[in-house]
Order: C-alpha cells, then sequence, then structure tokens
C-alpha cells in the first residue's frame, strides 16, 4: 500500500540544510499498525507529513497504491489525501465553537458529500469512539482524552484506508492514552491501516511493527510480533 524508497528530504533555509529524512526505505502492506519512535528532530513527523502528502520530498519514490505521488497537482494531491487518508495531530486541532458533531462533519462538507450521507457518517463516528450521547458537547466540555476521541471520529468519518498518527497520546495522560490507543486498535482490526508516531515504548511493543528513526535514518529491523488477528495483515497485496 505505501512503498517508499531511498527517500530523501531537506529542509533548505539562508543559513542552514537540514537533512530530515535520508534514504529512507519503507514498506507499508494494507491493514498494518506501525509504530514510529525516535528522538525529537529526528524526522517523524516530517516522514509522517511526506506520508500523507503534506510535504513533498527531494529524493527517492513514495508509490501510494501503486501510484507515484510524485509530479501530481496540489489538487489532485489534496483529492488523494480526502480519499485515502486520515490525520490525528498531538494537539487534536479541534474548532472550539463547533458542537462535536460539526466538527466532525466538517471535512465531509468539504468533499461535497450530501447532508445524509454526512449525518449517518458522523453518528456511526461517534459510536465508534463512544461519544454519541455528546454530540451537542463542545470541545473544551470534554477531557484531553475525549477531545482526541474526536479527532479520531473526524478522521474515520471520511472511511480513510490510512490512518496517520502524529504522538496523538503525547498530551494524554496514561488512563486517557490506553483508552486512545486501544481505541486505534479497534479501527486497526476493521481494516484501516495505521502509522503512529509514539514516544510510549509500551504502545510501540503493542503495535503490529516498530520502526525506530534517528537523525533522518530509519532503522527498519523490523520486529514482528507473533501474528494475532489484530497486527495480522488484512490481505497479501502491498
Ligand atoms: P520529529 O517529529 O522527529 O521531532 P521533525 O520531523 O519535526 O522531527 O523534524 C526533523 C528535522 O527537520 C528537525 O531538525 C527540524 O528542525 C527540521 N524541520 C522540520 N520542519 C522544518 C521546516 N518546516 N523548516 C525547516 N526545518 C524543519
Ligand atoms: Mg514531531
Amino acid at each position: 500500500m505505501i512503498k517508499i524508497n531511498n527517500l530523501s528530504k531537506i529542509f533548505r533555509t539562508e543559513l542552514i540544510e537540514t537533512h530530515a529524512l535520508r534514504a529512507i526505505d519503507l514498506h507499508v502492506k494494507e491493514g498494518e499498525f506501525v509504530a514510529l519512535t525516535g528522538p525529537s528532530g529526528s524526522g517523524k513527523s516530517t516522514l509522517l507529513n511526506v506520508i500523507g502528502t503534506l510535504e513533498s520530498f527531494d529524493q527517492g519514490q513514495y508509490l501510494l497504491d501503486g501510484h507515484s505521488v510524485q509530479g501530481l497537482s496540489d489538487k489532485a494531491l489534496s483529492a488523494l489525501r480526502n480519499e485515502k487518508i486520515g490525520f490525528i495531530f498531538q494537539g487534536f486541532n479541534l474548532i472550539k465553537d463547533f458542537s462535536l458533531f460539526d466538527n466532525i462533519e466538517l471535512p465531509l462538507r468539504y468533499r461535497g458529500m450530501n447532508s445524509a450521507e454526512r449525518k449517518r457518517r458522523v453518528e456511526q463516528a461517534l459510536e465508534t469512539v463512544g461519544l454519541a450521547a455528546r454530540r451537542d458537547y463542545h470541545p473544551s466540555q470534554l477531557s484531553g482524552g475525549q477531545q482526541q476521541r474526536v479527532a479520531i471520529a473526524r478522521a474515520i468519518a471520511g472511511e480513510p484506508r490510512i490512518l496517520l498518527a502524529d504522538e496523538p497520546t503525547g498530551n494524554l495522560d496514561s488512563l486517557m492514552a490506553r483508552q486512545v490507543m486501544e481505541l486505534l486498535e479497534k479501527i486497526n482490526q476493521q481494516g484501516c491501516t495505521i502509522l503512529m508516531v509514539t514516544h510510549d515504548p509500551d504502545q510501540a511493543r503493542r503495535a503490529g511493527r516498530h520502526v525506530q528513526i534517528v537523525d533522518g535514518q530509519l532503522n527498519d529491523a523490523t520486529v514482528y510480533e507473533p501474528l494475532t488477528p489484530g497486527n495480522q495483515p488484512l490481505s497479501a497485496g502491498a
């Protein structure tokens, strides 16, 4: 599903060049749950953003479902993101003046979806994250863990095939972090491929696969846990 070969990314400013990603090779199959760890500044967010087509790259190749993303127009990239990719960030990124329902619905509006379909998806997503009863609440009325679950609902309402999560539990205490992790595992079991940046070694162990990045270089001495229904790739196809 995701095939990255020899990919490099350099941030250039007037004064310095930062080699954020160096010759990255990473293949992710449909249905995998991959945890990405590494020190601060090692390139984790950059890699996630490149995979999410939010960020361009300088060298190498990135195939998403067998198609190169290079050379696509901004419009084509944004259509691709809309169709295939959901994002979750450390800071939730919810709109505070919107209800939970409206927060989850907004990206579906951007996609031009009709209101009946939007309603169906938002209600289903709220159900999945266990917040159906609070659809009219505002984010400020929720705990951090609940807010992150709203952000997850917003991401999955788009029915993405890939979920990219950048330290989704970074702002949460350990109990809430565990609930968010369990929710992500449930979403993965329903077939969504997940790439998650985390600082938490326990989470990294729980993921089906753990890759580390140091100084822009990926150490893909992939450690596969014994396959369980939860982390088994759903299909052999990449
Ligand atoms: P991580 O998420 O692992 O903490 P990042 O991917 O955010 O690391 O950053 C990797 C490196 O790229 C760092 O040295 C960072 O300072 C640099 N970097 C990230 N984004 C930018 C940017 N927009 N402009 C210049 N340098 C950047
Ligand atoms: Mg980061």
